[in-house]
């Protein structure tokens, strides 16, 4: 409710200060002729998302995909490099293969997690078994032996596949009252089962690896239908393996009826050692101060289990296409636009804030940095950061937008700082004016967000194409701004936890080495 009232608030501010301030511009007009006429997404889309595909720091994919950037802003006539920040186990994606033998056949919906060991080339045919709910650590060491050649089924099976809207939508009162609360019952009883264990998910995997295991099977649901995210493992030499709530299910009841269900694993990968990690950086050079920049941002990286479609190769697009419009109808700007496509976001804001503390001289003269990554949907929301000055140069250049694309978008001025969930977080730390051009959600969080349902189908064009157009005209109008942007900030609210005052997030330092322990 709250948050209708501060729209039409805000909207009704800016329809009145727009009609007064828009007049026509052509290089606003031939960036909308641009995106509209000749718009590039689709093919870029195509080439990044479905031939390279997912983009896991430290596999092979990753670095083919910032080539393949710096091959395209080449072609547009852009130049680009990729600058190396540090260095990951680099490792490769093989196929996963899951079926059920016994006691019937059946295949599975399943892939390997991130960095999960392989099965040598193998299959490997074990009985499952579930995690035994013990009374504490010392019966837990206990049972453990029980678990060797098997494949250790260690997610709660969950009571129901369908997702809370479909429940309320034609489920009775009484019977989502009762299926939400014997849920939360069942969770809160799976999680006192794992902590009786005295491990922690992490451990508990190593627990279980050197007591003779010879698979770890779980299944992270996403609460949609069909969906399930997928993130890395944390096992040494034997398989995690993530399976669709479905056939998990099936599986769990096999398993606790006492049916003795075998599955056969085989899951291919490859070690590669330890790779060079970068990020890829492009640039139009200013004319009249060079030395000053607006910046793009997006992260280039993503999960594996679909091949990050919506986190973040629609950022990317957004950030390509814009870069590729302004090359061409606003090819000598008066400061230098750059952009930023960043690797390891997922693993901790790493390529960013790398670039951060690499180039202090580019980070004090940052006019304005616009970074989008919260999926496919047209931009509905902009904070001020808490920049005390934002509503100025952000309103005066919002007013350059076509309405149709600006009056969905709620401003927030001045806002508070964001100290994370994305790369623009990075620069606020180090305060440079960085705006977060955050998306309708498309179900992002419960359909997308790091799932296996993150695919080019979900690819909602339209919307990007509207964000590469609003963005391409804020870097515009930031290049021209005759001044240069206020960085003072808000004083921040006292925290009422602890009764001090609110302090600005703090820079912190990438992890320049990863997953190498
Ligand atoms: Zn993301």
């Amino acid at each position: 409710m709250r948050t209708i009232k501060i729209f039409i608030f805000t909207t009704l501010l800016f329809t009145a200060s727009i009609t007064i301030a828009q007049t026509k511009d052509p290089v606003v007009e031939s960036i909308v002729k641009e995106a509209t006429e000749n718009s590039q997404l689709e093919k870029l889309a195509h080439e990044l998302v479905d031939m390279i595909g997912p983009r896991l720091v430290g596999t092979p994919q990753m670095k083919q995909s910032h080539d393949w950037a710096i091959a395209k802003y080449n072609s547009w006539a852009i130049t680009a490099r990729n600058e190396k920040w540090g260095e990951w186990r680099g490792w490769e994606r093989g196929v996963s293969h899951i079926d059920m033998v016994y006691p019937r056949i059946k295949s599975l919906e399943g892939t390997q997690l991130a960095w999960s060991p392989s099965t040598g080339g193998k299959n490997i045919t074990a009985e499952t078994i579930i995690i035994a709910d013990v009374a504490d650590s010392l019966s837990f060491l206990q049972w453990l032996p029980s678990v060797k050649g098997k494949f250790v089924l260690i997610s709660m099976n969950q009571p129901t596949g369908r997702p809370d809207y479909n429940w309320e939508e034609f489920g009775t009162k009484e019977s989502v009252e009762k299926m939400k609360k014997d849920r939360t019952e069942q969770r809160e009883a799976w999680t006192k089962r794992i902590s009786k264990t005295g491990l922690t998910s992490r451990t508990l995997a190593a627990a279980l690896e050197n007591a003779g295991a010879v698979g770890i099977i779980m299944s992270n649901w996403s609460n949609g239908f069909g969906v399930n995210k997928i993130f890395g493992a944390n096992t040494k030499k034997i398989p995690t393996v993530d399976i669709a709530l479905e056939d998990y299910g099936l599986l769990y009841r096999l398993t606790e009826s006492g049916q003795r269900p075998k599955i056969s694993v085989r899951a291919d990968s490859k070690e590669l050692g330890t790779v060079p990690t970068f990020n890829t950086i492009a640039e139009i050079k200013g004319t009249e101060t060079p030395n000053e920049y607006v910046m793009l941002s997006a992260h280039f990286d993503s999960w594996d289990g679909g091949t990050g479609a919506t986190d973040n190769a629609t950022g990317t697009l957004v950030m390509m296409e814009a870069m590729r419009i302004l090359k061409k109808v606003y090819p000598n700007p008066k400061r230098t636009i750059l952009v930023g496509h960043w690797g390891s976001e997922e693993q901790g804001l790493n390529g960013s804030r790398a670039f951060v503390e690499d180039h202090p001289e580019i980070i004090k003269n940052i006019q304005a940095l616009f970074n989008q990554d919260n999926g496919t949907g047209r931009v509905v929301n902009l904070s001020g950061q808490g920049f005390l000055h934002s509503y100025d140069f952000l309103g005066r250049w919002l007013t350059k937008v076509p309405t149709a694309i600006r009056q969905p978008i709620v401003t927030n001025f001045p806002g508070t700082p964001g100290g994370g969930g994305s790369d623009y977080a990075s620069f606020v730390a180090a305060g440079v004016p960085a705006f977060s051009l955050s998306s309708i959600s498309w179900s992002y969080g419960s359909y997308t967000w790091h799932t296996n349902r993150d695919t080019y189908d979900k690819i909602v064009f339209d919307d990007v194409r509207s964000n590469a157009i609003l963005t391409a005209i804020l870097a515009y109008m930031a290049s021209e701004d005759p001044a240069i942007t206020s960085r003072e900030k808000i004083v921040l609210p006292v925290n009422a936890r602890t009764g001090e005052p609110g302090t600005w997030p703090k820079q912190t330092p990438p992890t320049r080495k990863g997953g190498i322990n």
